[in-house]
């Protein structure tokens, strides 16, 4: 069935109307009527080519929120009507150590929402439309205390930054979150939900406002001279979120000797790290997105504790615009499509 979208054709391309396959529900298939769609800075690499060829054309957005219009034959969870999401993946092989442990993100053959190849050789088209079709085991349950809209980012942003908090952090702790972005300000929630004392590395002042009302307790700019020398010794852990290449070394060294600091952002470019710094015991991990248990114990997290993302609503035709305004750090906080606007339903 024809769906209406917005996509590129190119990685240079605005993102322009569209109209995309979806396939009708198979037996343990749900279709979603999707209501909001984040914008994702990984959407922006991606359809910009900056992390390799993208699949033109194509309809890019994991961060879905909508409601069940129909179910296959063997669905369990879900029926319709149901407030539901869909993240970043689609599918995966259910089967080998990772799908096994809830870690379906980690699956050799995992898919994921858009951009890849699913397992009927067509490229996976994500959420900047109006319907999409996901096995079930992929949908997640939106707390009734989350509004669709607020809730779309808690798909990306929110897991993204739970999984490395759940992982580390111990009430009390000293967590800095370095980026107020998209993941950042969902980052600083939930950490401060976790009791962790929370600082705000920015490369501004601009958002100390911001900062503190989403619950850090400190807030710095790396812009500001001394920011670095001032910090040296002080986090227990470190979450960067940001999303070009940076001085890392100087968050780092940031740590106390024993802390951790969790690099989620992906900038397209390699990054020089002056590795000595991680003596006398530091760890520098990665983190990609969580797996589907993980996903919905974040979203049942969120609705208990009050997370929310902080979002603008806007049309399709503002979504070229709004990629600018992500790069130039110009959203407060994450850009939700509101899917009616995409085309008619
Ligand atoms: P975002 O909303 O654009 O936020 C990124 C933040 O990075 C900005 O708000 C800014 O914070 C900082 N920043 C921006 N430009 C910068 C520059 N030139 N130099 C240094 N810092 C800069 O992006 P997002 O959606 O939160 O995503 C952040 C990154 O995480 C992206 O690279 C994205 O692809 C990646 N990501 C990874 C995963 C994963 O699973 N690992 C999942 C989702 C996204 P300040 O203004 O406060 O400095
Ligand atoms: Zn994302």
């Amino acid at each position: 069935m024809l769906t209406h979208a917005y996509g590129f054709v190119s990685s240079t391309s605005p993102c322009s109307p569209t109209q995309i396959e979806r396939r009708e529900p198979g037996p343990k298939d749900v279709l979603i009527d999707i209501a909001y769609c984040g914008i994702c800075h990984s959407d922006i690499h991606t359809a910009r080519g900056e992390w390799g060829k993208g699949h033109y054309p194509l309809v890019v957005g994991h961060e879905i929120t909508g409601t069940v219009r129909a179910v296959g034959a063997d669905v369990k969870a879900y029926k319709p009507g149901d407030r539901v999401g869909v993240g970043c993946m689609v599918d995966s092989c259910g089967e080998c150590e990772y799908c096994a442990q809830g870690l379906e993100q980690f699956c050799d053959h995992g898919i994921f929402t858009y951009n890849s190849r699913d397992q009927w050789g067509q490229t996976t088209q994500g959420g900047y439309s109006q319907a999409i079709t996901v096995q079930e085991h992929f949908v997640f349950s939106i707390p009734d205390a989350i509004a669709m809209d607020e809730g779309a980012p808690l798909l990306c942003a929110g897991v993204t930054t739970y999984s490395p908090l759940k992982r580390w952090v111990q009430p009390g702790m000293k967590v800095a979150i370095v980026g107020l972005g998209g993941l950042g300000h969902v980052g600083v929630q939930i950490a401060a939900a976790m009791g962790a004392d929370v600082s705000v590395i920015s490369h501004t002042m601009s958002k100390q406002a911001d900062g503190l009302a989403l619950g850090a307790s400190a807030y710095y700019a790396t812009e500001e001279e001394g920011t670095f020398k001032r910090l040296a010794n002080q986090f227990d852990m470190i979450l960067s979120t940001v999303s070009s290449t940076d001085d890392y070394t100087s968050y780092i060294n940031c740590l106390n000797k024993t802390g951790v600091m969790v690099n989620v952002g992906m900038p397209a470019s390699p990054v020089d790290i002056y590795i000595r710094a991680l003596s006398p015991r530091r760890t520098l991990q990665g983190s990609l997105i969580g797996g589907c248990p993980e996903t919905q114990e974040m979203l049942d997290f969120c609705a208990e504790k009050g997370v929310r993302a902080r979002i603008e609503t806007i049309t399709g035709d503002q979504i070229t615009d709004a990629f600018d305004k992500v790069v130039r750090s110009q959203v407060r906080y994450r850009y939700v499509i509101d899917a009616n606007t995409l085309g008619q339903r």
